[in-house]
């Protein structure tokens, strides 16, 4: 479908900084806060836009939307929930509004001094409440080198693993916004398998970079949706990092998969970039071999080529790419993810999130966690500073961005950024 609001010649009238992961093109959905406010914005450039100021001044009255009252609440749910036909009106509404040849709001300087703030001011809050949480294992090169650093580099996947997209359920609990920031989480570990298990604060805390897509509408319990509709139940995507403690995880995994090495914080990017303004920027998946079966098969271009980097910044320190990867690798796609996870009946609901699970490329600079990347602490990263990193240290902050280029529009996400303090006492 051609979206106007993608138009790659369109030009605004708020100012957009060159390389703005936000140009006009983007129209991303959060929710920010300032004052005693707490409501759903936009961003162009480094100014957001208070959605409920123009619900006021009557900018959406001619859209057919039954009720404004959405454009007022602290979180997006009820925004999810309109799907697809209402989200692509009020995106091409706001693209409107913010073209240079459309005088309705530039021209309203009483609407427009309300509405539009310096992301200086404004805070993020969390973007939706997200009910469930959902982490798959879809890039192949990521469980590979997984499978060949934990068990059987001959066997590295398990025989399932081509067959459907692995996940299991998360904790939504513990999601939080970029900004926030986690204490190093305790727990049981045994690093040696001859002695008993130890307490204590993990030793191996990890990032893993994943991009995760938030849902729209809601399906009913026992209903699945087919894997060609999914991509109309999904809202947008956020960049996602699944903080994990490798010691925790390796101790407590078996039999029934992780669980407290990895619902100690997972930080979500603020802004919801939708599907619509990533339409640009569609590539085909890998060749699914085995040939997958009729309820996960999709045709078209199913994978986003998005450019992803991973940073880490030690304290009073300039940060260090350690990671450049892509989140066209993924060989199981969003659309095979949630036809998977609804085959059996499961209900959905707009505000749940669905992430990737570590994103890794083929190359070992391409690799999306530390435990990778140093290829669990044989190879340390050397920092830009001078110092090693085997997993990451206390008062490290790791910075996550992503960004879609086609060299005549650039569709990004703003930084991801947490930092690791010290286990609390
Ligand atoms: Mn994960």
């Amino acid at each position: 479908m051609i979206y106007k609001a993608n138009d790659p010649l369109l030009q605004s009238w708020i100012n957009v900084p060159v390389g703005s992961d936000f140009p006009v093109q983007n129209i991303p959905f959060g929710i920010i806060a300032f004052g005693d406010s707490v409501v759903p914005a936009t961003r162009v450039g480094d100014t957001v836009v208070d959605l409920s100021v123009l619900a006021d001044f009557g900018f959406f009255d001619e859209l057919g939307l039954d009720d404004l009252s959405l454009f007022y609440e602290p979180v997006l749910n009820s925004f999810a929930a309109l799907g697809k036909q209402a989200r692509v009106a009020v995106r091409e509404r706001l693209s409107g509004l913010f073209s240079m040849s459309c005088g309705d709001l530039q021209h309203n300087a009483e609407a427009r001094e309300l509405a539009l703030k310096p992301v200086s001011v404004i805070e993020n809050r969390m973007p939706v409440a997200i009910g469930d949480y959902t982490d798959f294992y879809s890039s192949i090169e990521h469980a590979t080198n997984v499978g060949m650093m934990f068990r059987d580099p001959a066997n590295a996947l398990f025989p399932n693993w081509r067959h459907l997209p692995v996940g299991y359920h998360g904790r939504s609990s513990s999601i939080v916004i970029s900004g926030a920031n986690i204490h190093r989480p305790k727990g049981q570990t045994r690093p040696d398998d001859s002695h008993p298990p130890q307490f204590g604060p993990s030793k191996q805390v990890d990032f893993e970079l994943e991009v995760g897509f938030i849902t729209s509408g809601s399906t009913r319990l026992g209903e699945s949706i087919p894997v060609a509709e999914a991509e109309e139940h999904i809202f947008g995507l956020v960049l996602f990092n699944d903080l994990s403690a490798r010691d925790l995880q390796r101790w407590e995994y078996v039999p029934l998969g992780p669980f407290l090495s990895k619902s100690f914080g997972s930080v979500i990017s603020p802004w919801i970039v939708t599907l619509e303004a990533l339409e640009p920027f569609r590539v085909d998946g890998p060749v699914q071999e085995p040939e997958v079966f009729p309820y996960l098969k999709t045709t078209g271009p199913r994978n986003f080529d998005i450019q992803l980097e991973v940073y880490i910044q030690p304290e009073n320190s300039s940060p260090s790419a350690v990671c450049r990867s892509n989140f066209k690798y993924m060989y199981w796609n969003m659309a095979q993810q949630l036809a998977h996870q609804t085959i059996n009946g499961c209900n959905i609901n707009p505000g749940d999130l669905y992430a990737s699970g570590t994103i890794s490329g083929p190359t070992p600079d391409s690799y999306g966690s530390m435990l990778e990347l140093a290829w669990k602490g044989t190879k340390p990263l050397s920092l830009a500073e001078g110092s090693l990193r085997s997993f990451i240290h206390d008062n490290d902050c790791m910075i996550i961005k992503g960004f879609a280029d086609n060299g005549m529009v650039r569709i990004g996400f703003g930084d991801n950024l947490t930092t690791i303090l010290p286990a609390t006492p």
